[in-house]
């Protein structure tokens, strides 16, 4: 009788963390995708369905190309491609003062109008990487919730006489 309850608990906390750790992958890849303008639905259905975590491993690969920026003055999440933070209006990149064309810090002629660009000053910021934790404290709890499981039902078993 009372094995069979102490399975039965153990049984169901096992059920949850199984649903848990998917779900906890799933809303971490929706948010970090759709932040990065990847298609955030289609990610994280291959993160969640998967077997054994390929699908995360295979999207944190992937995203290295979707860059995940923040503007340096206001912190308003920005995309690679902008001139300007949407939200404060600080320069995130610097601009072909002939064409007007963004050009990147260490080109030297414009690619668009051929001009030569002048050392590029202090009139924009780049954009700033985002820190990402989040990832660290899902593997972190992918990792120890296991370890915590086997610890806890050898705690159950060792508990039951016989
Ligand atoms: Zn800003
Ligand atoms: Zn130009």
């Amino acid at each position: 009788m009372l094995l069979s309850l102490n399975v039965a608990v153990f049984l169901l906390i096992y059920l949850a963390v199984l649903v848990g750790i998917p779900v906890l992958i799933g809303v971490y890849v929706y948010r970090d995708a759709s932040r990065r303008g990847m298609n955030a639905v289609l990610w994280t259905l291959v993160a969640v369905l998967a077997p054994a975590f390929v699908g995360l491993i295979i999207y944190l690969l992937v995203r290295g190309s979707y860059a995940d920026l923040l503007c340096p003055a206001c912190g308003a999440p920005v995309a690679q491609s902008y001139l300007s933070c949407p939200r404060c209006g600080a320069r995130l990149k610097a601009t072909c003062p002939g064409c007007s064309t963004p050009v990147e810090p260490d080109w030297r002629v414009c690619p668009h109008c051929g001009n030569p660009l002048p050392e590029l000053g202090g009139d924009f910021t780049p954009p700033v990487r985002r820190q990402d934790k989040t990832l660290w404290k899902i593997l972190l709890v992918v990792l120890l919730v296991p370890v915590l499981l086997v610890i806890f039902a050898l705690l159950i078993f060792s508990l039951v006489p016989g």
